[in-house]
């Protein structure tokens, strides 16, 4: 099928919750291809969902032979892929103990259980979220979301949630009561335009929890997994959350999410307090533990930090020569280029001229690669980017 013959099918049949434009066919290392057989060097990489490249042959293999092996039992069994996997996370972070699930809204709700639950015996269920956040578009992911355009026309939102200014930690203080349990928060925004923590304040969010028994809970669904050049995002700040949300790289493009915690949390949900009848599947567990295999034998946490360089000061670069241009933002791969105007134009340009990349939160063209990039296609991208800002 072509490119029209596909979106006639696809917009008579799916609800139009997306707005597409371009039909993607095949994938390979950090390029993709639609139907008209057209090369796209993919700097979104399915939203930092593809971190070790499109259709890496070690993932393959591993989802082929576990496929041929087991793909489900249910979560009646132990299984030796999700025993692998939960010791693989718990090694790299937290030592503690992980839950399984299917997606990173998922995930979140995970978080925002297993704290209610912590809480449960003193009434404290009120979680303190971040304006400008975004966790998900379940009920309660979203009335966790700080923007108000993910939950109009859904209201009323499940309560429990509240919302400070992200980086003023006054803010949150002004916030915690009788019945705060938590507080959740991204060490860089994403889908809020690829804002940095200072450190300051995740060392007073962390304080704060400390000082008020409260738990601090990271979600790490787009800018962990080595995406900001380390393994997590809260990593960069020297301190460690309570438990944190895992999804989008971890499957490497099979559903996957996890709930990461540590010995504070690592018992709070006994049996039938919370369940996912695809959380932790052989499959997805087998395509989750080698992509975290692929990071570590290819050096990917490394690679991210170094390249992540390399492209920032490119476009930084861009920024000094280019008056359209405001400013860079981000760390290692999650990169940002700030337009002084709305983005979109700028976006569809780059896209138009071979680079998949996504406008977000109004003025940012984001930027998130394959961690396994070279030097070369850094090369090519700033030229692409450069050809369309001139
Ligand atoms: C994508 C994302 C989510 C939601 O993940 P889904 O798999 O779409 O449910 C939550 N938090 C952050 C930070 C994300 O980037």
């Amino acid at each position: 099928m072509n490119t029209k013959e596909i979106a006639d099918v696809f917009d008579k049949n799916v609800m139009p919750t997306y707005a597409p434009g371009m039909a993607l066919v095949k994938g390979q290392g950090t390029k993709v291809w639609d139907a008209e057989g057209v090369e796209y060097l993919d700097f979104l990489a399915g939203i930092s969902v593809l971190n070790v490249g499109h259709s890496h042959p070690k993932i393959v293999k591993a989802i082929c032979d576990q496929a041929a092996q087991l793909m489900h039992v249910s979560n009646l069994y132990y299984t030796e892929p999700q025993a692998r996997l939960a010791a693989k996370l718990n090694s790299v972070a937290l030592d503690g103990k992980c839950f399984f699930g299917n997606s990173g809204a998922e995930a979140n709700e995970g978080l925002i259980k297993l704290a209610r639950l912590w809480g449960h015996d003193e009434g404290r269920y009120e979680i303190i979220c971040m304006k400008n956040s975004f966790h998900g578009r379940t009920l309660a992911t979203a009335a966790a979301t700080g923007q108000s355009k993910i939950q109009k026309g859904f209201e009323p939102m499940p309560e429990g949630f509240v919302h400070a200014e992200y980086n003023n930690l006054d803010s949150v203080k002004a916030l915690v009561g009788d019945k705060t349990v938590a507080i959740l928060l991204e060490a860089v925004q994403g889908e809020g335009g690829i804002i940095s923590a200072d450190q300051e304040f995740m060392t007073g969010v962390r304080a704060l929890c400390d000082e008020k028994n409260l738990l601090m809970l990271c979600d790490e669904i787009q800018c962990g997994l080595g995406r900001t050049g380390k393994w997590f995002g809260f990593q960069h700040y020297g301190v460690e959350p309570d438990a944190f949300s895992l999804a989008k790289a971890l499957g490497s493009g099979y559903p996957i999410g996890a709930v990461v915690s540590g010995d504070k949390l690592k018992n709070v949900f006994q049996p039938g307090k919370h369940a996912s009848t695809f959380g932790g599947t052989p499959l997805a567990c087998a395509a989750a533990l080698s992509t975290l295999e692929v990071i570590d034998d290819e050096g990917l946490v490394e690679n991210s930090a170094s390249m992540g360089k390399k492209f920032k000061a490119g476009l930084q670069a861009l920024a000094d020569k280019y008056d359209q241009v405001e400013g860079v933002r981000g760390v290692g791969l999650m990169l940002g280029l700030e337009m002084k105007g709305p983005a979109g134009d700028t976006a569809k340009k780059i896209i138009e001229s071979g680079l998949l990349c996504l406008a977000t939160a109004e003025t940012i063209v984001r930027f998130l690669p394959p961690l396994n990039i070279t030097d070369d296609d850094v090369e090519k991208a700033l030229t692409i980017i450069e050809s369309c800002l001139k």
